[in-house]
């Protein structure tokens, strides 16, 4: 690939990366670009920092752990992880109806999972980046050629700027203007049914190390503790409950108090502990999986290839994966056209299991007739620990880096 320690290509062509969005995927993206000695930009339209990543836990499952480990992250992961070493599920009545022990999987494969506060998580990947993470540029259309990929950027005060690159990766998320524009007749996200409420409070006394999943009818709340004394909690409700929340005249607080009423502790003490009108409505979304993301010199990584429902706490886990399987390719191939068949043929296939299996895991979890919610809970009991379990282990660790 061209552009590496200062580029070349043609005449207006500057060479090197550019990368649109400053999430989880970008950012990893570009820390492991420039291992390989490559120019790399990012190009993030939040004008502000505090403004990429405002709130929440975020589960880094082993396959994320591992991808950073070698991205030489170790270190700083572990100042601002907490370890997860047991994953439970409950029932809304208080019986728990099974228990994985994480730790076993992260003794056999030498690596644990870490529970991140997302702003501590953003705080270390931004520090790693530094000066190359532009904030207040909006990627507003794109055009490949024979020499490269055109951005087009707008900065606030209506300041616009072109930009001429070997390689553009889109990590700008789930509404990817990047994706935008290379699949211009894709319909929207899929709603997938259901909306996810959430806050980050004082421990009141969880147990550590344990990332606790209590399921109801059409409902769900998971909880685990962060690093510094906090705990994350989320709210699954389904459908579309609560939105409009000054036309309901209500709180989120309100709302999802309600819907939680009776579940066992301390669902009430985690929800009662956050301020009521900071619990807003998160709709979750996802796409159908496709068997292309590139076109020229253009590729996509993240939610914007592959957003996923949360159920199996994979998107940003996938994303980190992607950053550095892509680094991979770019490092092993001739062309960035190479590079780029090598990276989907090493991503699409894994991905699009992830995205169908967390499809299928937010479809149980609506279930709503009493009859149906027994039988899941029958088996959760029976075949949680013993098939599940398994299974999806198998499926975040089989990574192939
Ligand atoms: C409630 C909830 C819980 C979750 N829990 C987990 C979990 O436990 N573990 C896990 O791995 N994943 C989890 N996820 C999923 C995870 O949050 C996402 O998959 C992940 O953030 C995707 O990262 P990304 O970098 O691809 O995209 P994003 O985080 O969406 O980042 C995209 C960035 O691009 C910027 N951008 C957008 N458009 C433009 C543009 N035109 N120009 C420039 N910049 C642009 C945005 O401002 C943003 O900063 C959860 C999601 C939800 C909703």
């Amino acid at each position: 690939m061209t552009g590496r320690s200062g580029g070349c290509g043609g005449s207006r062509n500057e060479g090197g990366v550019a990368i649109v969005g400053g999430g989880i995927g970008g950012l990893t993206t570009a820390i492991a670009l420039r291992r390989l000695g490559l120019r790399t930009t990012v190009y993030e339209r939040a004008s502000d920092l505090g403004r990429i990543q405002t709130g929440g836990g975020l589960m880094l499952w082993h396959n994320a752990v591992r991808a950073l480990r070698l991205l030489g992250l170790q270190d700083e992961l572990a100042k601002i992880g907490h370890e997860i070493r047991a994953q439970e599920f409950h029932s809304w009545r208080g019986r728990r109806l099974a228990r994985w022990p994480v730790s076993e999987i992260s003794e056999r494969c030498g690596v644990p999972v870490y529970a991140v506060s997302r702003p501590e998580l953003h705080r270390m990947l931004t520090g790693q980046v530094g000066a190359d993470l532009r904030l207040g540029s909006r990627c507003a259309g794109l055009a490949t050629g024979a020499d490269g990929v055109t951005v087009r950027l707008a900065r606030p005060g209506g300041q616009r700027e072109e930009i001429h690159r070997d390689l553009l990766v889109g990590a700008d998320g789930l509404r990817s203007t990047v994706r935008a524009t290379l699949m211009p007749y894709e319909p929207p996200p899929r709603y997938a049914g259901y909306t996810a409420w959430q806050g980050v409070v004082p421990d009141p006394g969880v147990r550590p190390g344990t990332f606790v999943n209590i399921w109801g009818r059409g409902r769900r709340f998971v909880y685990y503790p962060l690093a510094d004394g906090l705990v994350y909690w989320d709210a699954i409700t389904s459908d579309r409950i609560g939105h409009g929340l000054d036309a309901l005249g209500s709180t989120g607080g309100q709302i999802v108090t309600e819907q939680f009423a009776g579940w066992p502790d301390p669902v009430a003490a985690l929800i009662g502990a956050t301020p009521a009108e900071e619990i807003t409505p998160i709709d979750i979304y996802d796409r159908t999986p496709v068997p292309r993301w590139s076109t020229g010199g253009v590729t996509l990584l993240g939610d914007a290839a592959h957003p996923m429902a949360f159920n199996l706490g994979q998107g940003g886990c996938q994303s980190i994966e992607d950053a550095l399987v892509l680094s991979q390719c770019v490092d092993a191939a001739a062309s960035i056209g190479e590079a780029l068949e090598l990276y989907e043929r090493r991503r699409v296939d894994r991905t699009a299991t992830i995205v169908r299996r967390s499809r299928v895991i937010g479809s149980l979890s609506r279930w709503e007739h009493a009859a149906l919610c027994r039988f899941r809970e029958v088996f959760m009991r029976l075949a949680f620990r013993r098939v599940v379990y398994r299974k999806t282990f198998d499926l975040i660790t089989g990574t192939d880096f």
